[in-house]
């Protein structure tokens, strides 16, 4: 396993959990919450169970691991061993994303990335900043958005 993977996405990859109340989507929930929106939590009802939605926005926020969706930055690396394992369950993951997408989409969702490495990390943004963002993001009409961290 690299030594970039922390200590918390080490131990989600050798459980097998991921993806689920991360530090950095706790931080996102409770800055959305203080700025008074309300929101639903992997909604088994939306396509691709988003870690929020905010369905008065038609508005899904995915808080991505940079490892887990194999965000082109410096907290990606494909691990040195268990490689081919890596690569085709890394693969299967970006299908699954480019599905979600598609069909939330169709839906009328609107979606908004929000990459670890914009929170955490050598290139992470002032935490008020990627709210800020966030929230300019939710109440204007852009179908999709990012926000990942400096090095991207
Ligand atoms: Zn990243």
């Amino acid at each position: 396993m690299p030594d970039i993977v922390d200590r918390e996405t080490r131990s989600r990859m050798m459980s097998g959990i991921r993806g689920k109340d991360t530090k950095p989507e706790l931080l996102i929930r409770k800055g959305l919450h203080a700025r008074g929106f309300r929101f639903r939590l992997h909604s088994s009802r939306v396509p691709g169970r988003p870690d929020l939605i905010l369905p008065r926005y038609h508005a899904a926020i995915f808080v991505h691991g940079c490892f887990w969706h194999s965000h082109a930055c410096h907290l990606f690396r494909m691990p040195g061993t268990r490689t081919e394992f890596w690569k085709a369950k890394l693969e299967r993951n970006r299908h699954r994303d480019a599905e979600v997408r598609e069909v939330l989409l169709k839906n009328g969702w609107r979606i908004l990335v929000i990459w670890e490495c914009a929170l955490k990390g050598k290139y992470r943004l002032d935490p008020d900043e990627v709210l800020d963002r966030a929230t300019a993001w939710v109440r204007g009409d852009e179908t999709e958005g990012e926000i990942a961290g400096r090095s991207v």
